[in-house]
């Protein structure tokens, strides 16, 4: 089969590779039919993520039918159509039983899948601790609109749930890129009073106010000030803080009001400074990530009630031999991408 190897830092190629196997009785074997493209996938191919190991196929969002499952799988069975989950989990540990998944204590724990094991920009993939990492897609949901539910809309979804967002509140969300706009569409699930997104691209708030026009839109620069002016009590009730840019930490704290909580999503490429006196007095609460990817049934729902809807995020669709062209239009940022689908045709 085909599979978009990792072969060394700087680069990926499209290599034939023999169809997964099962290995374990909890395993389970998929047949993709539709991949994506993550940041994270660039962050291995630039070397910036030293786990990941060379040779691996990589690919961590995608969507497929369940091929064959080992026996101690219960959930899922041939022919199911499946989300899978970016991260590998056991669902038993102390950790997995209190919902913080992403702190599994299995070695094979975390995202191992497209970066520590072969993942799925690939014709097969084999997710292990398969009853925890895969999920049944409704009959009525397409492949295109549950592509994200098992890695950046788990992200939104997972920042939006603990965020603590009220219906009275200004929410402020730094960051328009694929996790920024997928948190966008979870935090307007909360239905808070103004919701604020801040970017420095104009081409992706110009996206965010095209689909959905009820936000207020921002650039950095004088931003402190445009959350005053929309907001009741001297800052941003909630802040989302999904761009992980240079200044974007700093502004994250000084957008929010006294005691509000402040969400961290990204991932920073440097240590970020916590000037505990500059804030002194503001009582703020910080809560970091990653993503606790173990809700995926909840947002496959809201999906199928129409209540959540990200494929107008697809803005590109490539086939898996053109793979390489599509890195290049992410990587890039031409045309107006925001994220590329990968069929298997
Ligand atoms: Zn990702
Ligand atoms: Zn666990």
């Amino acid at each position: 089969m085909l599979a978009y190897t990792y072969v060394e830092r700087g680069r990926f190629e499209l290599l034939q590779k023999p169809k997964p196997v099962l290995q374990d009785a909890r395993d389970a074997i998929v047949r993709v039919t539709l991949a994506s493209i993550c940041s994270s996938d660039l962050h291995i191919k630039h070397g910036s993520v030293p786990r990941a190991v060379p040779g691996i196929t990589v690919g961590h969002e995608m969507v497929g039918v369940v091929e064959q499952v080992g026996s101690a799988v219960a959930t899922v069975k041939p022919g199911d159509r499946v989300t899978v989950n970016v991260e590998t989990f056991c669902g038993e540990c102390f950790f997995c039983r209190r919902g913080w998944v992403n702190n599994c204590t299995d070695p094979n724990g975390g995202w191992a899948l497209g970066c520590r094991i072969d993942g799925g920009q690939a014709e097969y993939v084999r997710v292990p601790f398969a009853d925890q990492g895969l999920d049944k897609i409704p009959d009525t949901v397409s492949d295109r609109q549950a592509l994200f539910v098992g890695d950046i809309l788990a992200t939104g979804y997972w920042a939006a749930q603990i965020a603590e967002i009220g219906p009275e509140d200004t929410v402020l969300i730094l960051g328009a890129g694929p996790t920024g706009l997928c948190t966008l569409a979870c935090v307007l699930l909360r239905a808070p009073r103004r919701v604020i997104v801040c970017d420095l691209d104009d081409s992706r708030l110009a996206f965010v106010r095209a689909h959905w026009p009820g936000v207020l839109t921002a650039r950095p620069d004088h931003l402190r000030e445009f959350v005053l002016a929309h907001s009741d009590h001297g800052g941003a009730d909630a802040v989302l803080e999904v761009a992980g840019g240079q200044d974007t930490f700093r502004l994250a704290w000084q957008c929010a009001r006294p005691n509000a909580v402040v969400t961290v999503v990204a991932l920073y490429d440097a240590p970020q400074v916590l000037p505990l006196p500059e804030m002194y007095g503001k009582n703020l609460i910080f809560k970091t990530g990653g993503v606790d990817g173990c809700h995926c049934a909840d947002t496959l729902a809201l999906i199928r009630q129409g209540k959540l809807d990200t494929t107008p995020l697809i803005t590109h669709t490539y086939p898996l031999r053109d793979i390489a062209t599509a890195y290049d239009l992410f990587e890039h940022r031409r045309d107006g991408v925001i994220k590329v689908a990968v069929t298997m045709e």
